[in-house]
């Protein structure tokens, strides 16, 4: 969890999250925030020569065209150019990732679509895989374009679908409606690439292996899952937190107690 108070100081914990999880390595990448009109980027190079222990002054304010609030234009990532460009066609996006996930990076070197595999890719992402853009060049206008039309793809067919896709041989654009559910989802999907990749390594040729999918969860499911709260039968008999012997009526027995 980071601290969502302070958006520089979030984005900083962020980068050393990525890095630790080697989910981010130190060839590229960069994170960004929206806070109404403001954008909060990370500089360039921000992993090749900080190896992401970047300092909160470090962090870039613009508005959404680019121009600098705080700080100097030539800081500016040239992956900026796809964080502004995301942000202007979904106004409900307030975080980005850019990083190069090795176990992903494998499936977008190979042109291969991630399966949704795991119940947290699916929650965190919807049930569609995760896709490839063309090859495009890194930073590029075409880059932007070519990853805000996965996005659209993505929201076209669940218009509640979390917006990740691969680039072939570059890494992963990730974008979310805050700074940790984009974490969480980024991790998710870099996990579900593993899974992928460790079931064919153990498995391949053994006919026992299954490798499909059964159970299609939805993310109505997860959500009542949620929200129910009763863990015990009605009538089942159980120890009170006191040792008391007690039927389970669906509701809690020490609420007007003090503790
Ligand atoms: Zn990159």
């Amino acid at each position: 969890m980071v601290d969502v108070k302070n958006i520089r100081k979030s984005i900083c914990q962020m980068a050393k999250h990525l890095y630790d999880k080697n989910i981010a390595d130190s060839s590229g990448g960069n994170i960004s925030v929206r806070d109404g009109n403001l954008i909060y980027i990370t500089q360039r190079r921000s992993g090749e020569v900080y190896q992401w222990l970047i300092e909160e002054d470090s962090i870039l304010v613009t508005d959404i065209c680019g121009n600098p609030v705080i700080g100097s234009v030539e800081n500016i990532t040239r992956e900026a150019t796809t964080h502004y460009y995301i942000y202007q066609n979904f106004s409900d996006i307030k975080a980005i990732i850019h990083c190069h996930p090795l176990y992903m990076m494998v499936f977008g070197a190979a042109h291969m679509e991630i399966p949704a595999v795991s119940e947290c890719t699916r929650d965190h992402l919807g049930d569609q895989p995760i896709t490839c853009t063309p090859e495009v060049e890194p930073g590029s206008e075409n880059q932007a374009i070519e990853v805000v039309k996965e996005f659209k793809k993505r929201r076209a067919i669940d218009p509640e679908a979390g917006l990740i896709v691969n680039i072939p041989y570059h890494g992963v654009f990730i974008a979310g409606r805050d700074l940790n559910s984009t974490f969480i989802a980024i991790e998710a999907a870099e996990n579900a690439a593993k899974i992928i990749i460790y079931r064919k390594l153990m498995f391949h040729d053994d006919p026992r292996a299954d490798f499909s999918i059964h159970q299609k969860l939805s993310r109505g499911y997860l959500e009542k899952l949620e929200e129910q709260k009763q863990y015990c039968k009605i009538g089942q008999e159980y120890s009170d937190a006191f040792g008391k012997k007690r039927i389970y009526d669906g509701k809690c027995p020490y609420i007007s107690k003090k503790f």
